[in-house]
Order: C-alpha cells, then sequence, then structure tokens
C-alpha cells in the first residue's frame, strides 16, 4: 500500500516537470512589458470582448488596421491557427492572435485545437525572432473551455515547445481572474 501510494507520488511529480521558464503572474495582459503578447482573438480579427477587446482599447486603432489588412490577404485565421499585428500604443512590441477554440462539449477536436493554438502562437514568436512572450488563459473566458483541462493542454504544450527550444527566455502565463490564478499556481509550484 506504502509502495502504490509512494509509487504515485513520483508518477505525479514526474508528469509536471515545469520549465523554470515558465511564469505566472496574475493581471492586466495589455499593462506588460515584454516582447509579444498573445490574443484569444476571433476568426474574423475583429476585436470582441474579454482580454480581445482590452487588447483593441489598449492598443488604439492601429492593430484594428492591421488585423483587417491581414483578413482582406489571407481570409479568415482558421481556429488553432495565429497571426502577427504590432501592439500599438501598448509596452508590448507585438500581439500574435491566436484563434482558440469554442467548447461545444469536447467531441469537436476542442482540446487538439486548443494544443494548436498555443503551439502556432509559441511557432510565428520564434519565425519573428521573439524569444519571450505572455499568454491569457486561451478559449477560457466567453469561448467557455473547462478551465482546469485548459491549463493542463497550455502547460504541457509549453513545456514540450521549451524543451524543443532552448533559446527561447520566457512565456509568462497572465491569469486575470481568481479561478485561472489558483488553477496555474497550483501547477506551477507543484514541481
Ligand atoms: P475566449 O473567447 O478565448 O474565451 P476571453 O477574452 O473571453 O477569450 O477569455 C480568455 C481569458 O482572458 C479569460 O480567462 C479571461 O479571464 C481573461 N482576460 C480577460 N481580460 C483580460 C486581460 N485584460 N488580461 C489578461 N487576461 C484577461
Amino acid at each position: 500500500m506504502i509502495f502504490l501510494i509512494l509509487t504515485n507520488l513520483v508518477l505525479q511529480k514526474k508528469e509536471i516537470d515545469m520549465d523554470k521558464r515558465i511564469e505566472l503572474i496574475k493581471g492586466d495582459i495589455t499593462k506588460l512589458e515584454i516582447e509579444a503578447i498573445v490574443n484569444a482573438a476571433n476568426r474574423q480579427l475583429k476585436g470582441g470582448g474579454g482580454v480581445d477587446g482590452a487588447i483593441h482599447k489598449a492598443a488604439g486603432p492601429i492593430i484594428h488596421e492591421e488585423c483587417m489588412r491581414i483578413i482582406q490577404k489571407m481570409g479568415e485565421c482558421p481556429t488553432g491557427e495565429s497571426c502577427i499585428t504590432s501592439s500599438g500604443n501598448m509596452p508590448s512590441k507585438y500581439v500574435i492572435h491566436t484563434v482558440g477554440p469554442i467548447w461545444r462539449g469536447g467531441k469537436m477536436h476542442e482540446p487538439e485545437l486548443l494544443t494548436k493554438s498555443y503551439r502556432s502562437a509559441l511557432e510565428l514568436a520564434v519565425e519573428f525572432g521573439i524569444k519571450e512572450i505572455a499568454f491569457p488563459n486561451i478559449s477560457t473566458g466567453i469561448y467557455s473551455f473547462p478551465k482546469e483541462t485548459a491549463a493542463d493542454i497550455a502547460l504541457k504544450e509549453t513545456n514540450d515547445f521549451l524543451s524543443e527550444n532552448p533559446k527561447f527566455k520566457k512565456v509568462v502565463f497572465v491569469c486575470f481572474d481568481d479561478e485561472n490564478y489558483d488553477i496555474y499556481k497550483k501547477r506551477i509550484n507543484e514541481e
């Protein structure tokens, strides 16, 4: 019995071997001084509610114009994919707009699509020579993705990405609500 409990503890510990370049803060992502922040965008890159609205408001009209140029050129941004603009009046340099999935009960490939959102944002960052990036909790607001599962996906994908990209400096998770902050804190400090 004791052996089983110990094995279980060791396995649990191994499961969450978190990279030291992952940081957690509570607050408003629009205020962050960092190379790039990620936006939880919609497919039309239109700017909506939640973090998307806050980013468009803080940036000023420039990113809406850049987003509309992207849409004219490439069409809508598919779910799971990302595109990049400047940051307008915000202290960051770039905004990476990623389109997370809307939660429809879990049978519409939502976990895979959320994984893809994080991965595509991180890969786009690498393409642009970005080495530090901040994420909000994609899809966990208006798009209703269950927060615990979303945190597991975000942290696993980021952890995997960092182990493949030794030169990347840091990934900051910016939690706005207490619930997400507690969920991330538990996972990041569990190590
Ligand atoms: P989605 O449509 O992807 O669910 P939301 O913007 O509704 O996007 O929510 C995503 C997450 O962003 C939520 O956890 C919400 O609490 C958070 N959020 C809202 N405003 C901000 C902000 N200013 N900075 C950081 N996170 C924010």
